[in-house]
Protein backbone atom coordinates (compact mmCIF):
# COMPACT_ATOMS: atom_id res chain seq x y z
CA UNK A 1 0.00 0.00 0.00
CA UNK A 2 0.85 3.23 -0.96
CA UNK A 3 0.42 6.80 0.78
CA UNK A 4 0.51 9.62 -1.41
CA UNK A 5 0.19 13.51 -0.47
CA UNK A 6 -0.20 16.06 -3.09
CA UNK A 7 0.94 19.54 -1.99
CA UNK A 8 -0.36 22.80 -2.75
CA UNK A 9 0.73 23.58 -6.34
CA UNK A 10 -0.48 19.95 -7.21
CA UNK A 11 -3.84 20.82 -6.01
CA UNK A 12 -3.67 24.45 -7.12
CA UNK A 13 -6.69 24.39 -9.58
CA UNK A 14 -8.84 21.51 -11.45
CA UNK A 15 -6.40 21.16 -14.63
CA UNK A 16 -3.99 19.77 -11.40
CA UNK A 17 -6.63 17.85 -9.98
CA UNK A 18 -7.00 16.07 -13.23
CA UNK A 19 -3.63 15.05 -12.71
CA UNK A 20 -3.76 14.14 -9.57
CA UNK A 21 -6.81 11.76 -10.54
CA UNK A 22 -4.91 10.38 -13.21
CA UNK A 23 -1.97 9.85 -11.09
CA UNK A 24 -4.25 8.46 -7.96
CA UNK A 25 -5.77 5.69 -11.02
CA UNK A 26 -2.65 4.82 -12.66
CA UNK A 27 -1.90 2.99 -9.43
CA UNK A 28 -4.38 0.13 -7.74
CA UNK A 29 -1.64 0.22 -4.54
CA UNK A 30 -1.99 4.34 -4.19
CA UNK A 31 -4.81 3.84 -1.45
CA UNK A 32 -4.48 6.31 1.16
CA UNK A 33 -4.09 10.21 -0.58
CA UNK A 34 -3.44 12.88 1.68
CA UNK A 35 -3.82 16.28 0.23
CA UNK A 36 -2.56 20.44 0.91
CA UNK A 37 -4.98 23.06 0.79
CA UNK A 38 -5.17 24.62 -2.98
CA UNK A 39 -1.88 26.50 -3.36
CA UNK A 40 -0.71 29.09 -5.66
CA UNK A 41 -1.64 29.08 -9.23
CA UNK A 42 1.37 31.20 -10.42
CA UNK A 43 3.86 33.48 -8.67
CA UNK A 44 1.68 36.36 -8.15
CA UNK A 45 -1.01 33.99 -6.50
CA UNK A 46 -1.96 33.55 -2.88
CA UNK A 47 -2.28 30.27 -1.28
CA UNK A 48 -5.62 29.34 0.19
CA UNK A 49 -4.25 28.82 3.63
CA UNK A 50 -3.11 32.21 3.40
CA UNK A 51 -6.73 33.53 2.40
CA UNK A 52 -8.20 32.00 5.26
CA UNK A 53 -5.36 33.68 7.23
CA UNK A 54 -6.56 37.03 6.55
CA UNK A 55 -10.03 36.17 6.82
CA UNK A 56 -9.32 35.07 10.53
CA UNK A 57 -7.03 38.09 11.27
CA UNK A 58 -10.19 40.21 9.70
CA UNK A 59 -12.23 38.74 12.09
CA UNK A 60 -9.66 39.08 14.93
CA UNK A 61 -9.41 43.28 14.25
CA UNK A 62 -13.37 43.10 14.34
CA UNK A 63 -13.38 44.27 10.87
CA UNK A 64 -15.74 43.45 7.81
CA UNK A 65 -14.45 40.17 6.56
CA UNK A 66 -17.25 39.24 3.84
CA UNK A 67 -14.59 40.37 1.02
CA UNK A 68 -11.85 37.64 2.70
CA UNK A 69 -14.65 35.00 2.67
CA UNK A 70 -15.55 35.53 -0.49
CA UNK A 71 -11.63 34.83 -1.92
CA UNK A 72 -11.80 31.38 -1.00
CA UNK A 73 -15.57 30.83 -1.78
CA UNK A 74 -14.15 31.96 -5.64
CA UNK A 75 -11.22 29.51 -5.02
CA UNK A 76 -13.18 26.93 -4.70
CA UNK A 77 -16.21 27.76 -6.86
CA UNK A 78 -13.87 27.56 -10.03
CA UNK A 79 -12.35 24.32 -9.06
CA UNK A 80 -16.03 22.59 -8.84
CA UNK A 81 -17.45 24.33 -12.00
CA UNK A 82 -14.52 22.94 -14.12
CA UNK A 83 -14.81 19.87 -12.56
CA UNK A 84 -18.58 19.90 -13.06
CA UNK A 85 -19.48 18.87 -9.11
CA UNK A 86 -22.26 20.10 -7.08
CA UNK A 87 -21.34 23.21 -5.37
CA UNK A 88 -22.42 22.08 -1.79
CA UNK A 89 -19.02 22.81 -0.36
CA UNK A 90 -19.07 25.97 -0.68
CA UNK A 91 -22.64 26.55 1.16
CA UNK A 92 -20.57 24.08 3.75
CA UNK A 93 -18.03 26.69 4.57
CA UNK A 94 -19.96 29.81 4.53
CA UNK A 95 -21.92 28.21 7.42
CA UNK A 96 -18.58 26.69 9.23
CA UNK A 97 -17.48 29.92 8.85
CA UNK A 98 -20.28 31.94 10.60
CA UNK A 99 -20.56 29.26 13.40
CA UNK A 100 -16.63 28.97 14.35
CA UNK A 101 -16.64 32.93 14.43
CA UNK A 102 -20.20 32.54 17.12
CA UNK A 103 -18.63 29.63 19.44
CA UNK A 104 -17.10 29.83 22.30
CA UNK A 105 -13.86 28.89 22.31
CA UNK A 106 -10.89 31.21 22.30
CA UNK A 107 -9.50 32.79 19.13
CA UNK A 108 -6.16 30.58 18.44
CA UNK A 109 -9.12 27.51 18.77
CA UNK A 110 -11.01 29.82 16.14
CA UNK A 111 -8.25 30.51 13.93
CA UNK A 112 -7.07 26.81 13.23
CA UNK A 113 -10.26 25.74 12.49
CA UNK A 114 -10.50 28.60 9.96
CA UNK A 115 -7.35 27.77 8.35
CA UNK A 116 -8.55 24.06 8.62
CA UNK A 117 -10.76 25.04 5.87
CA UNK A 118 -8.67 25.11 2.84
CA UNK A 119 -7.12 21.59 3.46
CA UNK A 120 -10.68 19.80 4.45
CA UNK A 121 -12.52 21.59 1.45
CA UNK A 122 -10.15 20.09 -1.13
CA UNK A 123 -10.06 16.65 0.52
CA UNK A 124 -14.40 16.51 0.06
CA UNK A 125 -13.99 17.66 -3.43
CA UNK A 126 -11.30 15.66 -4.82
CA UNK A 127 -13.02 12.54 -3.19
CA UNK A 128 -16.10 13.48 -5.15
CA UNK A 129 -14.28 13.77 -8.06
CA UNK A 130 -12.65 10.65 -8.12
CA UNK A 131 -15.85 9.26 -7.38
CA UNK A 132 -17.53 11.02 -10.57
CA UNK A 133 -14.94 9.47 -12.45
CA UNK A 134 -16.04 5.90 -11.40
CA UNK A 135 -13.52 5.03 -8.88
CA UNK A 136 -14.45 3.63 -4.92
CA UNK A 137 -13.45 6.45 -2.92
CA UNK A 138 -14.37 8.51 0.21
CA UNK A 139 -13.31 11.38 2.21
CA UNK A 140 -11.98 10.76 5.70
CA UNK A 141 -11.96 12.92 8.50
CA UNK A 142 -8.49 13.45 10.40
CA UNK A 143 -11.03 12.65 13.70
CA UNK A 144 -11.83 9.07 12.18
CA UNK A 145 -8.90 8.52 10.33
CA UNK A 146 -7.32 8.82 14.08
CA UNK A 147 -4.92 12.34 14.23
CA UNK A 148 -5.26 12.96 17.46
CA UNK A 149 -2.53 15.82 18.31
CA UNK A 150 -1.56 18.30 21.19
CA UNK A 151 -3.24 20.54 22.69
CA UNK A 152 -1.00 23.33 20.75
CA UNK A 153 -2.92 25.71 18.55
CA UNK A 154 -0.56 26.20 15.37
CA UNK A 155 1.82 23.67 16.22
CA UNK A 156 0.45 21.14 17.46
CA UNK A 157 2.15 17.39 17.67
CA UNK A 158 1.30 13.76 17.39
CA UNK A 159 0.53 11.68 20.02
CA UNK A 160 1.71 8.46 20.23
CA UNK A 161 -1.52 6.99 20.89
CA UNK A 162 -2.80 7.91 17.25
CA UNK A 163 -0.42 5.25 15.28
CA UNK A 164 -2.67 2.65 16.56
CA UNK A 165 -5.75 4.09 15.55
CA UNK A 166 -4.73 4.73 12.15
CA UNK A 167 -3.41 1.69 11.68
CA UNK A 168 -6.89 0.41 11.36
CA UNK A 169 -7.68 2.51 7.94
CA UNK A 170 -5.86 -0.34 6.38
CA UNK A 171 -9.16 -2.68 6.94
CA UNK A 172 -10.63 -0.32 4.37
CA UNK A 173 -10.29 -0.61 1.07
CA UNK A 174 -11.51 1.90 -0.94
CA UNK A 175 -9.65 5.05 -1.87
CA UNK A 176 -9.26 7.25 1.28
CA UNK A 177 -8.83 11.06 0.85
CA UNK A 178 -7.67 12.47 4.11
CA UNK A 179 -6.94 16.57 4.36
CA UNK A 180 -3.25 17.60 5.41
CA UNK A 181 -2.10 20.04 8.34
CA UNK A 182 -5.00 19.15 10.70
CA UNK A 183 -6.03 17.19 13.55
CA UNK A 184 -7.94 16.73 16.93
CA UNK A 185 -7.19 17.03 20.34
CA UNK A 186 -8.35 14.16 22.82
CA UNK A 187 -10.97 16.70 23.75
CA UNK A 188 -12.22 16.68 19.99
CA UNK A 189 -10.90 20.37 19.83
CA UNK A 190 -9.47 20.95 16.32
CA UNK A 191 -5.95 21.90 16.17
CA UNK A 192 -3.13 22.72 13.29
CA UNK A 193 0.07 21.82 12.49
CA UNK A 194 2.70 24.06 11.79
CA UNK A 195 2.72 26.08 8.02
CA UNK A 196 3.74 23.31 5.90
CA UNK A 197 2.19 20.54 8.19
CA UNK A 198 0.09 18.59 5.45
CA UNK A 199 3.80 16.88 4.99
CA UNK A 200 3.80 16.19 8.65
CA UNK A 201 -0.14 14.53 7.82
CA UNK A 202 1.36 12.39 4.99
CA UNK A 203 4.57 11.35 7.10
CA UNK A 204 2.13 10.23 10.19
CA UNK A 205 -0.18 8.22 7.80
CA UNK A 206 2.56 6.64 6.04
CA UNK A 207 3.69 5.62 9.14
CA UNK A 208 0.39 4.67 10.86
CA UNK A 209 -0.16 2.00 7.93
CA UNK A 210 3.37 0.64 7.15
CA UNK A 211 2.71 1.68 4.13
CA UNK A 212 5.38 -0.01 1.88
CA UNK A 213 5.79 3.58 0.08
CA UNK A 214 4.93 7.03 0.97
CA UNK A 215 4.93 9.52 -2.21
CA UNK A 216 5.07 13.06 -1.62
CA UNK A 217 3.75 14.93 -5.10
CA UNK A 218 5.28 18.34 -5.39
CA UNK A 219 6.26 20.36 -8.67
CA UNK A 220 9.94 19.48 -9.04
CA UNK A 221 11.26 15.93 -10.74
CA UNK A 222 13.71 15.49 -8.00
CA UNK A 223 15.76 16.28 -5.20
CA UNK A 224 18.70 19.02 -6.64
CA UNK A 225 22.03 18.79 -5.00
CA UNK A 226 22.52 22.29 -5.26
CA UNK A 227 19.81 25.05 -4.95
CA UNK A 228 18.81 25.46 -8.32
CA UNK A 229 19.00 29.50 -7.59
CA UNK A 230 22.59 29.34 -7.09
CA UNK A 231 23.96 26.79 -9.54
CA UNK A 232 22.04 26.74 -13.02
CA UNK A 233 20.57 22.85 -14.12
CA UNK A 234 22.41 21.16 -10.99
CA UNK A 235 22.16 17.66 -11.52
CA UNK A 236 19.40 15.40 -10.06
CA UNK A 237 19.73 12.81 -6.92
CA UNK A 238 17.96 9.88 -7.42
CA UNK A 239 18.47 8.38 -3.93
CA UNK A 240 19.27 9.84 -0.99
CA UNK A 241 19.24 8.51 2.73
CA UNK A 242 17.20 9.88 5.79
CA UNK A 243 20.44 11.22 7.19
CA UNK A 244 21.73 13.01 3.84
CA UNK A 245 18.43 14.34 3.70
CA UNK A 246 18.31 15.70 7.69
CA UNK A 247 21.81 17.35 7.47
CA UNK A 248 20.79 18.52 3.92
CA UNK A 249 17.84 19.82 4.59
CA UNK A 250 19.24 21.40 8.15
CA UNK A 251 20.94 23.78 6.02
CA UNK A 252 18.31 25.50 3.82
CA UNK A 253 17.56 23.04 1.30
CA UNK A 254 13.86 23.71 0.51
CA UNK A 255 12.25 20.63 -0.97
CA UNK A 256 11.04 20.22 2.59
CA UNK A 257 11.46 20.03 6.16
CA UNK A 258 13.16 17.01 7.12
CA UNK A 259 11.16 17.03 10.57
CA UNK A 260 7.75 16.60 8.67
CA UNK A 261 9.85 12.90 7.59
CA UNK A 262 10.46 12.08 10.95
CA UNK A 263 7.00 9.44 11.76
CA UNK A 264 8.09 7.80 8.34
CA UNK A 265 11.88 7.37 8.74
CA UNK A 266 11.30 6.04 12.75
CA UNK A 267 9.19 3.33 10.83
CA UNK A 268 11.71 2.92 7.89
CA UNK A 269 9.27 3.98 5.81
CA UNK A 270 10.89 4.50 2.19
CA UNK A 271 9.63 8.06 0.70
CA UNK A 272 9.79 9.27 -2.86
CA UNK A 273 9.61 12.47 -4.02
CA UNK A 274 8.07 13.29 -6.97
CA UNK A 275 6.64 15.53 -9.88
CA UNK A 276 2.63 15.63 -10.58
CA UNK A 277 3.30 17.87 -13.42
CA UNK A 278 6.19 15.16 -14.42
CA UNK A 279 4.72 11.73 -13.26
CA UNK A 280 6.62 9.72 -15.25
CA UNK A 281 9.94 11.18 -13.64
CA UNK A 282 11.67 8.84 -11.50
CA UNK A 283 11.55 11.22 -8.67
CA UNK A 284 14.38 11.02 -5.47
CA UNK A 285 14.16 8.46 -2.95
CA UNK A 286 14.64 8.75 0.67
CA UNK A 287 15.63 5.28 2.15
CA UNK A 288 17.22 4.02 5.16
CA UNK A 289 19.82 2.66 3.83
CA UNK A 290 21.81 2.84 0.53
CA UNK A 291 24.43 0.45 -1.12
CA UNK A 292 28.00 1.46 -1.65
CA UNK A 293 28.24 4.47 -3.51
CA UNK A 294 31.48 5.69 -5.67
CA UNK A 295 30.17 9.21 -4.52
CA UNK A 296 31.81 11.18 -1.52
CA UNK A 297 29.35 13.86 -1.68
CA UNK A 298 25.78 13.84 -2.71
CA UNK A 299 24.36 17.51 -2.00
CA UNK A 300 25.76 20.85 -0.82
CA UNK A 301 23.53 23.28 1.27
CA UNK A 302 23.95 26.59 2.64
CA UNK A 303 22.39 28.85 4.74
CA UNK A 304 22.30 32.25 6.01
CA UNK A 305 21.77 34.25 9.34
CA UNK A 306 24.17 32.67 12.27
CA UNK A 307 26.32 34.65 14.58
CA UNK A 308 28.98 33.43 16.29
CA UNK A 309 30.17 34.07 19.72
CA UNK A 310 33.89 34.19 20.61
CA UNK A 311 34.71 33.50 23.94
CA UNK A 312 39.06 33.34 24.61
CA UNK A 313 40.50 32.58 28.02
CA UNK A 314 43.98 31.43 28.70
CA UNK A 315 43.88 28.04 29.92
CA UNK A 316 40.01 27.14 29.82
CA UNK A 317 41.04 23.91 28.90
CA UNK A 318 41.69 23.68 32.38
CA UNK A 319 39.09 25.64 34.21
CA UNK A 320 36.53 23.09 35.27
CA UNK A 321 32.86 24.34 34.15
CA UNK A 322 33.78 26.66 31.64
CA UNK A 323 31.78 25.58 28.80
CA UNK A 324 28.42 24.77 30.91
CA UNK A 325 28.77 28.07 32.83
CA UNK A 326 28.79 29.74 29.53
CA UNK A 327 26.04 27.55 27.83
CA UNK A 328 23.97 28.27 31.09
CA UNK A 329 23.71 31.75 29.98
CA UNK A 330 22.37 31.56 26.96
CA UNK A 331 19.85 28.47 28.38
CA UNK A 332 18.67 31.28 31.08
CA UNK A 333 18.37 34.42 28.25
CA UNK A 334 16.20 31.30 26.05
CA UNK A 335 18.92 31.23 23.75
CA UNK A 336 19.28 27.98 21.49
CA UNK A 337 22.38 27.29 19.80
CA UNK A 338 23.42 25.13 16.73
CA UNK A 339 27.27 24.28 17.06
CA UNK A 340 30.19 25.01 19.83
CA UNK A 341 33.41 24.59 17.75
CA UNK A 342 36.18 25.16 20.14
CA UNK A 343 40.29 25.17 20.43
CA UNK A 344 42.21 24.84 23.64
CA UNK A 345 41.53 28.54 25.09
CA UNK A 346 38.46 29.33 22.72
CA UNK A 347 35.52 28.51 22.41
CA UNK A 348 32.34 29.79 19.64
CA UNK A 349 28.93 29.59 20.10
CA UNK A 350 26.81 29.70 16.28
CA UNK A 351 23.60 30.79 17.07
CA UNK A 352 20.78 31.72 14.78
CA UNK A 353 20.73 35.61 14.18
CA UNK A 354 16.89 36.16 15.26
CA UNK A 355 17.59 34.15 18.55
CA UNK A 356 19.95 36.86 19.37
CA UNK A 357 18.40 40.32 19.00
CA UNK A 358 20.55 43.42 20.07
CA UNK A 359 19.37 43.50 23.65
CA UNK A 360 19.67 40.22 24.23
CA UNK A 361 23.35 40.10 22.63
CA UNK A 362 24.46 42.87 25.71
CA UNK A 363 22.77 41.28 28.67
CA UNK A 364 24.73 37.97 27.40
CA UNK A 365 27.96 39.87 26.90
CA UNK A 366 27.80 41.55 30.31
CA UNK A 367 27.31 38.12 32.06
CA UNK A 368 30.38 36.68 30.14
CA UNK A 369 32.38 39.29 31.39
CA UNK A 370 31.29 39.19 34.80
CA UNK A 371 30.69 35.80 35.37
CA UNK A 372 33.41 33.95 33.16
CA UNK A 373 36.10 36.85 33.02
CA UNK A 374 37.45 35.92 29.41
CA UNK A 375 40.26 37.69 27.96
CA UNK A 376 38.20 38.57 25.08
CA UNK A 377 34.27 38.23 23.92
CA UNK A 378 32.84 39.14 20.66
CA UNK A 379 30.12 38.58 18.35
CA UNK A 380 30.31 38.20 14.70
CA UNK A 381 27.02 38.64 12.84
CA UNK A 382 26.67 37.93 9.23
CA UNK A 383 28.01 34.17 8.59
CA UNK A 384 27.14 31.73 6.65
CA UNK A 385 27.15 27.64 6.86
CA UNK A 386 27.84 25.76 4.57
CA UNK A 387 27.17 21.97 4.57
CA UNK A 388 28.43 19.18 2.07
CA UNK A 389 26.56 16.00 2.75
CA UNK A 390 27.14 12.26 1.58
CA UNK A 391 27.17 9.01 3.75
CA UNK A 392 30.43 8.10 1.30
CA UNK A 393 32.39 10.33 2.84
CA UNK A 394 33.89 8.66 5.65
CA UNK A 395 35.66 6.12 3.36
CA UNK A 396 37.09 8.70 0.71
CA UNK A 397 40.39 10.11 1.18
CA UNK A 398 40.65 13.50 0.09
CA UNK A 399 37.10 15.21 0.28
CA UNK A 400 38.13 18.02 2.67
CA UNK A 401 41.22 19.17 0.83
CA UNK A 402 38.83 18.68 -2.29
CA UNK A 403 36.70 21.19 -0.56
CA UNK A 404 39.15 23.68 1.01
CA UNK A 405 40.57 23.68 -2.69
CA UNK A 406 37.14 25.12 -3.91
CA UNK A 407 36.98 27.79 -1.01
CA UNK A 408 40.65 28.88 -1.84
CA UNK A 409 39.49 28.81 -5.88
CA UNK A 410 36.27 30.70 -4.85
CA UNK A 411 38.64 33.29 -3.05
CA UNK A 412 36.54 32.39 0.23
CA UNK A 413 38.35 32.85 3.30
CA UNK A 414 36.92 30.29 5.86
CA UNK A 415 35.86 31.41 9.20
CA UNK A 416 35.34 27.65 10.52
CA UNK A 417 35.58 24.19 9.75
CA UNK A 418 33.25 21.63 11.46
CA UNK A 419 33.76 17.86 11.03
CA UNK A 420 33.58 14.68 13.22
CA UNK A 421 31.02 14.94 15.46
CA UNK A 422 28.93 13.90 12.14
CA UNK A 423 30.03 10.64 9.53
CA UNK A 424 27.54 12.10 6.99
CA UNK A 425 28.63 15.88 6.47
CA UNK A 426 31.33 18.82 6.87
CA UNK A 427 30.25 22.21 7.69
CA UNK A 428 31.99 25.61 6.67
CA UNK A 429 31.47 28.75 8.37
CA UNK A 430 32.14 31.98 6.31
CA UNK A 431 30.88 35.52 5.58
CA UNK A 432 27.46 35.79 4.23
CA UNK A 433 28.99 37.75 0.71
CA UNK A 434 30.85 34.47 -0.21
CA UNK A 435 27.86 31.97 -0.55
CA UNK A 436 26.93 32.15 -3.74
CA UNK A 437 31.01 32.08 -5.26
CA UNK A 438 31.33 29.25 -2.48
CA UNK A 439 28.74 27.01 -3.54
CA UNK A 440 28.67 27.43 -7.85
CA UNK A 441 32.84 26.55 -6.52
CA UNK A 442 32.17 23.78 -4.49
CA UNK A 443 29.85 22.08 -7.28
CA UNK A 444 32.69 22.39 -9.62
CA UNK A 445 34.64 20.31 -7.78
CA UNK A 446 32.62 18.18 -6.69
CA UNK A 447 30.09 17.60 -9.52
CA UNK A 448 31.67 18.81 -12.32
CA UNK A 449 35.25 17.53 -12.40
CA UNK A 450 36.09 14.17 -13.31
N1 LIG B 1 -1.87 24.60 3.70
C1 LIG B 1 -0.93 24.62 4.76
C2 LIG B 1 0.10 25.73 4.53
O1 LIG B 1 0.06 26.42 3.54
C3 LIG B 1 -0.28 23.30 4.97
C4 LIG B 1 0.40 22.71 3.78
O2 LIG B 1 0.14 23.11 2.64
O3 LIG B 1 1.21 21.80 3.96
O4 LIG B 1 0.96 25.92 5.36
Amino acid sequence: MKVAKFGGSSVANAEQLKKVANIIQSDADRKIIVVSAPGKRNSDDIKVTDLLIDLGEAYRLGQSHEQELQRVVDRFEAILEELHLSKDVLHDIQTRVRKIFNDGNDLATKLDAIKAIGEDSLAKILSEYLVSLGMHARYVNPKEAGLILSDQPGSAQILDESFKLIHQLTKHDEIMVIPGFFGYTKEGKLVTFSRGGSDITGSIVAAGVKADLYENFTDVDSVYCVNPQIVKNPKEITSLTYKEMRELSYAGFSVFHAEALIPAFKERIPVCIKNTNNPGAKGTMIVNEKAETNQAVVGIASDTGFVSLYVSKYLMNREIGFGRRLLNILEDEGISFEHTPSGIDDLSVIIRENQLTEEKEAIVINRINKELKPDTVYIDRRLALIMIVGEGMHSFVGTAAKATKAFEEADVNLEMINQGSSEVSMMFGIKEEGVKRAVQSLYRVFFEEN
